[in-house]
This record gives C-alpha cells, sequence and structure tokens, in this order.
C-alpha cells in the first residue's frame, strides 16, 4: 500500500510525477490546496506527457496573470477602459472573463477552453465565481488569483446577457454594426449551445482578427469547444505545437486548472481509502440518464450488464447452481465504482454479486458515494459530491461512461482514459451494441458550427482534417483523435 499520511517527503526522482510532468507550478503553499500535490498518489502516472512548449506557455501565462491579473496597476487601468465605448487600445493587457453557466461537467469543460482561447491569444483569463466556484477549486495560478473580483462592473450584467444583448458579437455582426475604424472596449460572445450563425463567425479567422483587439471579453459557454479551434488556422500551427498528441488537451488542462479544495478533496481521500484503495483492480461505471421519469430503468440495467460483460471488465455470475468452491488461490478484489443520480443501478449490481458467485471467483464490490436524486444546481455539497465524484471516477482503471454527458468527460479526461460509452437508448430500449470503446479520451463538442468561413458556404466540418472527428455518442458532435 501507499503512505498517504507522508506525501509532503518527496525525493528528486518523484518530484516531476508531484509536478505532473512538470505541468504545475512550484511554490504554493501546499496545506491549502492538498489535492494539488497529493492527487499523483491516487492515480497512476499519466502515460502521456505534457510538451515542452507547453510547459513553457504556462510558465509564460503565470507571468502574464501576475502582471495583469486583478489588483495589479494594469488591471486597474484596463478597468477605466469599459467606462468608455471605444478604446484607444493602449493597454498593456488583455482579458476574457469567463461567466459561470450551466452543469458542473459543463462548466469545466467551458472554462477550460476558455483558458485554451486565453493562452492562443495572450488574454488574461478571468473567473466569475458564480455560487460555488470558490468552494470548489482551488487558484490554479500562482501569486495572483484567478476570481473576478467582485466589484467588477459588469457582474450585474450577467445573468441577463443573451443572444440579443447590444454588446454581443453575433447580435452587432446581424444588425451591422461591427465598424473596423474603432475598436470596442469590450464584446460579449454567446457560444452556449443554442447559438446562432452569427455567434459561430467567432470560429473564423477574419472575425478573431477583429475580436482581437477588444480588450474586455466576456464569454458565456457550456461548451467544450476546443475541437473547432483547431480549424481557425491562425490558432492550428500553435495548437499542433502545444499539444503534439492532440487528444491530450483536456488532460492537460483539466490536470492543470482544477484542484478540488481541501473539502472536496476530503470527499475524494475518505471515499478512496475506505472502499477503492485495497482493490487489485477498479473499475468506474457512471451513469446519467436524459431520459424523463424516475429510474430506475430495466432497459439500463440491461445495457450496463450487456457491456460490462462483452466488454470483459465485469465477470459473469453462476445463476444455475451453487457449487461449493474450494478456494486454493487468493481471489481477485475488483471494486466497482458507480455514480449515477439514482441509486437503483448500484443496487441491482450489488445484490447480483452478492446472491451469486462470480464465475471467475472473482470478488467484486459495488459501491456509489452518492445518490442526489436529480439535478441540483445550486446547492454547494452537491455539487462538492459531484466533483469528488468526477475525481473519484477518473481515479479508476477501467470507465465505463454515458454518452451526451459531459460529467463523464471531466472524469475520463482527468484519468488519462479511454472510455467505453454507453449509447444512448432510443425508445426505452437499450441499443446494440450496448457500448463501444472512445476513439480518444478527449470531451465531445456538443455544439459545433458547421461552416467553411473562407467559402461562406456549409461544411461538414468532422472531415476536413484527420484529428477533428464527429464523435462516437453525438453524430453531429466534433472530438480531437
Ligand atoms: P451532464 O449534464 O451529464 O453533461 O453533466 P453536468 O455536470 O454538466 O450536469 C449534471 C449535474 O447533475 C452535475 O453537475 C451534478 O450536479 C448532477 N449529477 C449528474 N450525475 C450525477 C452523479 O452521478 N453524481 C452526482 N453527485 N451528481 C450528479
Amino acid at each position: 500500500g501507499r503512505d498517504y499520511s507522508n506525501v509532503t517527503a518527496t525525493n528528486d526522482s518523484n518530484a516531476s510525477d508531484r509536478l505532473l510532468g512538470g505541468l504545475l507550478a512550484t511554490g504554493f503553499d501546499e496545506a491549502s490546496c492538498l489535492s494539488r500535490y497529493q492527487s499523483p498518489l491516487y492515480r497512476k502516472p499519466s502515460p502521456y506527457k505534457p510538451s515542452p512548449y507547453l510547459l513553457s506557455k504556462l510558465r509564460s501565462y503565470e507571468t502574464l496573470h501576475k502582471r495583469c491579473g486583478p489588483g495589479t496597476e494594469p488591471y486597474k487601468k484596463a478597468l477605466t477602459q469599459l467606462d468608455q465605448e471605444h478604446t484607444d487600445n493602449n493597454g498593456e493587457c488583455k482579458y476574457v472573463v469567463w461567466v459561470s453557466f450551466s452543469g458542473l461537467g459543463n462548466r469545466i469543460l467551458s472554462l477550460a477552453s476558455v483558458f485554451l482561447y486565453a493562452l492562443l491569444t495572450d488574454r488574461v483569463l478571468l473567473v466569475d465565481r458564480g455560487k460555488d466556484m470558490e468552494d470548489l477549486f482551488c487558484e490554479p495560478f500562482p501569486d495572483i488569483s484567478w476570481l473576478l473580483p467582485l466589484d467588477f462592473p459588469l457582474t450585474s450584467q450577467f445573468d441577463g446577457l443573451n443572444q440579443d444583448s447590444p454588446r454581443c458579437y453575433g447580435h452587432m455582426l446581424k444588425n451591422q454594426v461591427v465598424g473596423n475604424d474603432k475598436t470596442l472596449s469590450h464584446l460579449y460572445l454567446h457560444l452556449v449551445h443554442d447559438y446562432g450563425d452569427h455567434d459561430k463567425m467567432f470560429f473564423c479567422q477574419g472575425d478573431q482578427t477583429f475580436i482581437g483587439k477588444v480588450p474586455w471579453l466576456v464569454v458565456k459557454t457550456d461548451n467544450y469547444f476546443v475541437p473547432s479551434l483547431w480549424l481557425i488556422p491562425g490558432f492550428d500551427e500553435e495548437l499542433e505545437k502545444l499539444f503534439p498528441q492532440k487528444e491530450t488537451v483536456f488532460h492537460h488542462l483539466g490536470r492543470y486548472l482544477f484542484h478540488p479544495t481541501n473539502q472536496v478533496w476530503g470527499l475524494v481521500t475518505r471515499y478512496y481509502e475506505a472502499y477503492l484503495s485495497n482493490a487489485d483492480e477498479k473499475i468506474g461505471i457512471q451513469v446519467r440518464i436524459f431520459d424523463v421519469g424516475a429510474g430506475p430503468f430495466q432497459h439500463v440495467m440491461d445495457q450496463i450488464s450487456s457491456c460490462t460483460r462483452k466488454e470483459k471488465l465485469l465477470p459473469d455470475v453462476d445463476t444455475v447452481i451453487e457449487r461449493s468452491r474450494r478456494v486454493t488461490t487468493p481471489k481477485k478484489h475488483k471494486a466497482v465504482l458507480v455514480t449515477s443520480l439514482n441509486s437503483g443501478y448500484s443496487e441491482n449490481l450489488k445484490s447480483m454479486y452478492w446472491e451469486y458467485p462470480t464465475l471467475t471467483g472473482e470478488i467484486i464490490g459495488v459501491h456509489q458515494p452518492s445518490q442526489e436524486g436529480y439535478q441540483q444546481t445550486e446547492k454547494k455539497m452537491h455539487n462538492g459530491k459531484a466533483l469528488a465524484e468526477m475525481y473519484l471516477l477518473s481515479m479508476t482503471d477501467s470507465l465505463v461512461t454515458s454518452a451526451w454527458s459531459t460529467f463523464g468527460y471531466v472524469a475520463q479526461g482527468l484519468g488519462g482514459l479511454k472510455p467505453w460509452i454507453l449509447y444512448k437508448p432510443e425508445n426505452r430500449t437499450a441499443p446494440d451494441p450496448a457500448c463501444g470503446r472512445a476513439m480518444s479520451m478527449e470531451p465531445c463538442f456538443h455544439a459545433p458550427p458547421f461552416y467553411d468561413c473562407k467559402a461562406k458556404t456549409g461544411v461538414d466540418t468532422g472531415k476536413l482534417v484527420p484529428h477533428v472527428r464527429h464523435c462516437e455518442d453525438m453524430s453531429w458532435g466534433l472530438k480531437l483523435v
């Protein structure tokens, strides 16, 4: 077993492990955020190493953040620009404000996307704390907070921002009020799944040139829009350098940015040590049902068992006769971690492995941390538990996820796991096959644009380059492979 108590006493040989291959900056106060340096103790080392170019980019971002972040002189100066309609564009720092919006999985993915956009455009990322961001995540950048100060002048407008807001880029394009002569002091980018064709022009090179001059960008999105950034000619070369292994974007950025606070980390580590650490193998099963009506549903139970059996993730049980077994070798112990809003699926598995022996002799323990019943986006501990569960899933050896769920995407990305995806049931029927292996561990962009900016026509953006493809679980989505 590993010694979890003495985590600060590391030697040089595992210092790189501890900093996730150099991904994490040194110099943080360890006690204020235990997860930052402890998480490698709970996971196998990632087989994916961040590129030296990504590391140097992150270090220069940290310098930029320190120079321009909240409270600094350039920040104060940039704020004064917000009082004016236009700007002379002589400020030294530019910003992108991420607005807290949607479920936790969506927020994690959209925030990672906006951070990558900030890296690509030399902007400072500032995070609207919403109801609970501060309770869930530690500060990822040294010295200066990533949280948008509470007195930021536009905060009161965030809730109302939509496609028709006067400073919405798509709205301005539509109404032809975008002129090239003067630079606006701020723009709102509406990248929410319901966005329109004009909003989608964000993904065109020419529009990026215009947007790039604006000192303040405010972004509302619930999507992982990274795949489409790779299709913008001004960004693709830089992205190739940052991520030579294309499917590692969220894996690295997620591990760099998202460190659970000590309270959430307590949920993760206590659960791990009580139920998972002693198992020979850990299997995660994330069940997310988008159907209406209270579960559990029989077709979903059938789907789970058909998938785990066919893919040899869990053994069959012997339901015919109870043979008397003489144990000669120590039995392998598999721990199954089920996450779901509903308790029925894990109860079902648990009874099955209690009532019957497995054909392989393996011992199967089934565990589900919470059963919250329904989605409660505004409750604090609810999202703390959701984050802890995404994290716990990321610590498993093999992962089964549900189609369409950003909750599962976060777990697979943080864990560096290519999951088996339970395809979406139609008409309350389990699909056949029940599941399939993902092409990559990247999240799926659920609402990508299908537009050829040069030709000004529609195009299938999933067929332009080999590394941006349609997703396994959503035919119109895009993902990096
Ligand atoms: P998505 O809707 O599956 O893409 O994932 P989101 O995380 O964006 O939104 C779903 C929300 O429902 C989560 O943030 C949780 O609040 C809640 N939720 C869904 N599934 C689970 C689960 O298995 N465990 C817990 N604790 N919460 C869940």
